[in-house]
């Protein structure tokens, strides 16, 4: 079977881990006609949009994109693009596995996490102003629906349960953030007595952070608000040796845009310093979302043997020994060959 998908580049790192992951998947086997579309910074040296209506058009045909990081200006400039993209296709679930690779130096042995965020509503609606022309204070308003909560919190359920996973923890602050939160939560309690062969439990979002670093085996299946999950993928990517190794999916409906965990990297960009390990994993998700399951596990297990054997692989992974990301890729596409 033949498929189309897009393909955006991105900046900084972009082009670099995902040419290695474009070939990677080629080698595996699995044969993907890539449409090339810009977004980000490249975008607007090129058409002046950062996120031009072809690149839209293209997602919305071929329904499936592998996206390299995106730079977005801080404080001031375009909106961010990943935001933007996420709200054009309705993409609610944003889905971070964090697993631990032998070979990388971790706190922990064996953490394999999923943590299912909601990726729409709360404060990264972007409904926020200065509330003089003064600039003297500012407000961002952050919206959460019953609506919002059941589709992040049923996917993750059922996702648990087609996983094989055995526990479900709900993230919130509703001690505080009674209304936002609450009503997160309350819908969490709901929706948890429709799954009884799931274990169910709530954190508060501060105690959640230290415990999870304090023993994040008590773990399995996270879910939680955008704001709070943004936060807490990160850290668990940092349990799992750092964003180097950490994929994400952003899923709709109709559509899924599959990217890594860390941003356009712009202080390695252009230097063959980067990890392309996260984007390839992405390719995993990517490849098993369309059924391609066999050439999903092939290439999960030449990047795991690769890392394990530690003779490939990134600064970021081990800064005294290390070779480049055209390195590291060959080294996965060579174990693919055997
Ligand atoms: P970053 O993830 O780009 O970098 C953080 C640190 O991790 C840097 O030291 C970087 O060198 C290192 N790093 C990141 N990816 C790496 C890799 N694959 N291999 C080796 N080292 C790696 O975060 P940042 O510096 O806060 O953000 C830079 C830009 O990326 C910003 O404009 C931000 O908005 C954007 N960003 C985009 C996305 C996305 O497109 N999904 C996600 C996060 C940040």
């Amino acid at each position: 079977m033949s498929y189309e998908f897009t393909l955006i580049q991105g900046d900084g790192i972009g082009p670099d881990i995902t040419d290695a992951a474009v070939k990677v998947i080629e080698h595996a086997g699995v044969k993907i006609t890539w449409d090339m579309q810009p977004a980000g910074l490249s975008a607007i040296e090129k058409y002046k949009d950062p996120l031009p209506q072809e690149t839209l058009d293209s997602i919305a045909r071929t329904k499936i994109a592998l996206k390299g990081p995106l730079t977005t200006p801080v404080g001031k400039g375009f909106r961010s693009i990943n935001v933007a993209l996420r709200k054009e296709f309705d993409l609610y679930a944003n889905v971070r596995p964090a697993k631990t690779y032998p070979g990388i130096k971790t706190l922990y042995d064996h953490i394999d996490l999923i943590i299912f965020r909601e990726n729409l509503e709360e404060f990264y609606s972007g409904i926020e102003h200065y509330i003089d022309s003064s600039r003297s204070a500012a407000e961002t308003i952050g919206i959460v629906t019953r609506r919002g909560c059941e589709r992040i919190l049923r996917y993750a359920f059922d996702q648990a349960m087609k996983k094989g996973r055995k526990k479900v923890t709900a993230v919130h602050k509703a001690n505080i953030l009674k209304y936002t939160s609450g009503l997160f939560l309350d819908v969490a309690r709901e929706i948890a007595k429709e799954y009884p062969d799931l274990e169910f439990n709530d954190k508060i979002i501060d105690n959640m952070a230290m415990q999870m670093v304090l023993n994040p085996y008590q773990f399995d299946v996270i879910v939680t608000t955008n704001l709070f999950g943004d936060i807490l993928s990160d850290l668990a990517s940092g349990l799992v040796g750092g964003l180097g190794m950490a994929p994400g999916a952003n899923l709709g409906p109709d559509v899924g845009i599959y990217e890594a965990v860390h941003g356009s990297a712009p202080d390695i960009a252009g230097k063959n310093l980067a990890n392309p390990a996260a984007i390839i994993l992405a390719s995993v998700m990517l490849l098993e979302h369309i059924g391609e399951i066999e050439a999903a596990q092939r290439i999960e297990r030449a990047v795991a043997s690769v890392i394990a054997e530690g003779k490939y692989v990134t600064k970021d992974i081990n800064p005294l020994n290390y070779v480049g990301t055209k390195e590291l890729t060959n080294a996965i596409l060579k174990k693919l060959d055997k």
